[in-house]
């Protein structure tokens, strides 16, 4: 599952009460699994239930500083050996919490346990105190014994697909700045645009997804006001542009005029009929806002 699909599953987790005293987190590459885990342990320990980010117990995990949220750290690079899991965790976790209702414990690169630490930490998987959890977070469960494995529950966490970048640097390029312009082509620009983008065989399917990252980053900048969580923030110029000029209701609109354009083609409705259509749109709807701020349900 991607990143946010796995936050929703906490989410879900923590509302019907089926928290588990285990988790293995896989991720192959990238460094989210222990953010994820981490904010899932806040969110349990929130004084509010909410991971409100302001109680007393949220800003003791923003300062990395949480007594009941322990980090297992090891010595040597290559091993995490049974004496540094038994000090950090076995024995440990048999102290009650500090402060908070659960004791959550992370070990990263937990590849890197030793056959002996899987061994020592298997009896407390097998009988968890009832406030304990642990989290296993690796880039390959794979070396996890299968004893393990089988008293944890194994995620799978899966990069954020970029389709967008399967687009060549000129073509890429190219498509991005007819999106940055399309509300100030004429029509006559824009045939000679979409001329060249069905010469040049761009490929519609990663047209429309760079097409839909652009205006979901529009959306998320218009609605949130958060650079950082722009998935192309070298678009910003063009971003605070689109989003001063039309509502969230038109960017939805384009959205769905992106889907039907990816089926239009599909169905095999000519390339540039499609595009142009969908540039019009977005043409059209820029416009619109420009000039009234109003939003029109048909053009
Ligand atoms: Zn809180």
């Amino acid at each position: 599952m991607r990143k946010e699909e796995m936050r929703e599953y906490f989410f879900r987790v923590k509302e019907l009460e089926k928290i588990s005293h285990a988790y293995i987190i896989e991720e192959e590459s990238g460094q989210e699994a222990d953010a994820l885990a981490g904010d899932f342990a806040a969110l349990l320990e929130c004084e509010k239930g909410t991971g409100c980010g302001t109680c007393h117990s949220c800003l003791a995990y923003a300062s990395g500083n949480h007594p009941d949220i322990i980090r297992v750290s090891h010595e040597k690079p290559d091993s995490i050996g049974v004496e540094e899991i038994r000090r950090q965790l076995v024995d440990d976790i048999t102290i009650r919490p500090y402060s908070s209702p659960y004791k959550v414990y992370l070990v990263p690169e937990a590849e890197k346990l030793t056959v002996q630490a899987q061994n020592a930490l298997l009896k407390t998987l097998e009988e968890p105190p009832y406030y304990g959890m642990i989290f296993l977070l690796t880039s390959n469960a794979g070396k996890l014994l299968p004893t393990i494995l089988s008293r944890s529950v194994l995620l799978k966490l899966t990069e954020e697909e970029r389709e967008e970048l399967l687009l060549p640097e000129e073509d890429r390029n190219l498509f991005l700045s007819l999106l940055r312009q399309a509300g100030q082509l004429t029509v006559a620009q824009m045939a000679d645009s979409v001329k060249t983008l069905k010469e040049r065989k761009i490929p519609a399917g990663a047209a429309a997804a760079l097409a839909r990252v652009y205006l979901r980053d529009v959306l998320v900048l218009q609605s949130t006001g958060k650079r950082e969580l722009l998935r192309m923030p070298e678009e910003l110029d063009g971003y605070q542009e689109w989003a001063g000029e039309v509502s969230s209701h038109a960017l939805h609109q384009i959205l769905e005029e992106i889907d039907a354009m990816e089926s239009r083609i599909l169905s095999n409705v000519n390339y540039e009929l499609a595009v142009e259509l969908l540039l019009l749109t977005m043409k059209t709807t820029k416009k619109l806002g420009e000039h009234s701020g109003v939003v029109q349900e048909d053009f």
